[in-house]
């Protein structure tokens, strides 16, 4: 690793769609999601995003199994 960019958080990963390894940014967000659909409790988790730069597949995983 010689050079490190800041401005893209990429990694090389394994891609569905494509079906080889290809170069991903990755991110963590923050995402809403109900809890339980009945008593509309709502919680927010950190998911860690991901696009594949080469198709443009979005994934996201959840990061903490609660
Ligand atoms: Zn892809």
């Amino acid at each position: 690793m010689a050079t490190t960019d800041d401005s893209v958080n990429g990694m090389t990963e394994s891609c569905d769609s494509c079906g080889i390894e290809t170069l991903h940014e990755v991110s963590v967000q923050i995402m809403t999601e109900a809890e339980d659909s009945d008593n509309a409790h709502y919680s927010r988790e950190p998911y860690r995003v991901r696009e594949c730069q080469r198709c443009g597949e979005r994934s996201s995983q959840r990061m903490n199994n609660a």
